[in-house]
């Protein structure tokens, strides 16, 4: 079962939306294309072909899996850097570790949250442990890019570690939906992560012919994805099914249904609930890097060239083990990564600019 599960939703505090309040109207609904992330776990790519201006203060959506890996299978992301922004990664099934080279990192699994803030600069490494490599298994998560403004993009790197039984649990107003708040807040109920920039996420999942009318703050945009299931979003009861993204327009509840007819294997709608307040700064992103300019993330990889945002940790290989497979992994020890750090996460290979302040 994904993620944290309740055996009686009913018990929660149920989230209940003003009944005056105005639902979100559809602006858009795009579908994910699929790929392959890193050294080659499948991915779908849920905000690509949305305006960077629809998603801010978001960047980048990946969800990883849902894949079933044979033994042996499993695979990572070699080492790589990230500079201006924060990474949130959430394992619904499955494990995953990271580590970095400011001694944060850890081991996840379901329902757990990873939030790295990458602030000046960081070097991480996100991977599968070698159980996991051994055994195969499920493996489904997401990982979410939020952006930092341009007075955060400098602040010291940090990690999170977010146990799944911190996370604020919350049935819809009908019994039918679990709300999972992992950052933010719901109805004066409060997630665990603490955001730089200020958001909110929630992990949903519905019941068949659940209705959920979430409460949502009219100056946060609001995104939604589906991760599993069929629906509709709305009170236009536009259809919605896995792998594909909402951006709803201004109000203040975010409307999202449950079909009655779900797949067999898997009953429930899963869907993933973002907002934030807009940054509104114009954004230069190339890779891993997210900054304001293109002449900041020129520097961003002539600094990770210099070694300037870190080498790799000495002691890495003794906790991180698949990548090692190949040898390759000892000799990076204490040097900076080599490879295509471009490529690792299927992110722009090329400069992507939005906005109004490039110089
Ligand atoms: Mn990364």
């Amino acid at each position: 079962m994904p993620a944290v599960t309740v055996a009686d939703i009913t018990v929660l505090p149920r989230v209940v939306a003003d009944p005056v309040s105005s639902a979100r109207r559809v602006k858009s609904v795009t579908t994910a294309p699929q790929g392959h992330e890193g050294e080659g776990f499948p991915v779908r790519r849920a905000f690509a072909g949305v305006d960077l201006a629809d998603l801010d203060p978001f960047i980048h959506l990946d969800q990883m899996g849902e894949v079933e890996y044979a033994p042996g299978e499993p695979k990572g992301t070699p080492w790589h850097p990230h500079r201006g922004f924060e990474t949130v990664t959430y394992i619904i099934d499955g494990i995953f570790d990271h580590y970095d080279n400011h001694g944060g990192g850890g081991t996840i699994s379901d329902g757990d949250t990873q939030w790295m803030t990458a602030g000046a600069g960081i070097l991480h490494i996100e991977t599968p442990p070698e159980h996991l490599v051994m055994s195969g298994g499920l493996f489904h998560g997401f990982q979410l890019w939020v952006n930092l403004p341009a007075e955060k993009k400098w602040s010291p790197p940090a990690y999170q570690d977010l146990r799944a039984s911190d996370v604020a649990l919350l049935s819809s107003a009908d019994g039918g939906a679990l709300l999972r708040v992992i950052a933010g807040e719901v109805a004066g109920h409060k997630g665990p992560g603490s955001t730089q920039t200020p958001i909110t996420i929630v992990h949903a999942t519905l019941q068949p012919g659940a209705q959920l009318r979430l409460p949502w703050n009219p100056n946060y945009n609001a995104l939604a994805y589906v991760l599993h299931g069929h629906g509709t979003v709305g009170d236009e009861k536009h259809p919605i099914k896995t792998g594909q993204l909402v951006t709803y327009r201004d109000g203040d509840v975010i409307v999202i249904s449950a079909n009655t007819v779900q797949e067999s294997r898997a009953p429930q709608m899963d869907i993933l609930i973002l907002g934030g307040q807009p940054i509104k700064e114009s954004v230069a992103w190339m890779g891993p890097f997210v900054m304001n300019t293109k002449a900041e993330v020129l520097k961003a990889f002539d600094d990770f060239q210099k070694g300037v945002l870190g080498v790799v940790p000495p002691d890495w290989s003794k906790a991180v083990r698949p990548l090692q497979r190949d040898g390759a992994g000892h000799k990076l020890s204490g040097v900076r990564p080599t490879g295509d750090i471009k490529g690792v996460h299927n992110t722009p290979d090329e400069l992507n600019v939005s906005g109004q302040r490039e110089e």
